[in-house]
């Protein structure tokens, strides 16, 4: 067992029982690269484009820069499978985005709302589209 394993812990969310290195505020505490499956820093959620929003944290991982910054850094875990998507879409950004894809839809050409993103520099259905290009 490796020197920062020294105690065991049950996972509140799954109920395995884990080797950590102690424990720190009541929460297990786990070294870097040690941490159970499932669990993000705030850092790593972000990067999931999720959000600890109204999470509480289950988990500590703590690590030690390397020479010459040798302090320790805390970060605190969350469990990935309870967190959210960072902007929740409410009905005015569905307004918003309805309205950025009708514009996308919306042949400059002929003024008609097509069941496709409009192309080419004139922003053109794909019939306009063709029109010209047997034209040209
Ligand atoms: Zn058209």
């Amino acid at each position: 067992m490796p020197a920062d394993q020294v105690d065991t812990c049950e996972l509140s969310w799954n109920g395995q029982t884990v080797f950590c290195a102690g424990f720190r505020d009541g929460l297990p505490v786990f070294g870097w690269r040690r941490a159970p499956a499932g669990l993000a820093t705030r850092r790593q959620l972000r990067a999931l484009d999720l959000s600890e929003a109204g999470l509480d944290p289950v988990a500590l991982l703590v690590y030690r820069h390397r020479r010459p910054f040798r302090h320790e850094e805390v970060a605190e875990l969350f469990l990935v499978a309870d967190a959210r998507p960072v902007q929740p879409m409410t009905p005015g950004r569905w307004r918003q985005h309805d309205a950025m894809m009708r514009a996308r839809r919306t042949c400059r050409t002929c003024r008609q709302v097509v069941d496709h993103c409009v192309r080419g520099p004139k922003k053109q259905c794909s019939t306009c589209y063709d029109v010209e290009g047997i034209a040209a």
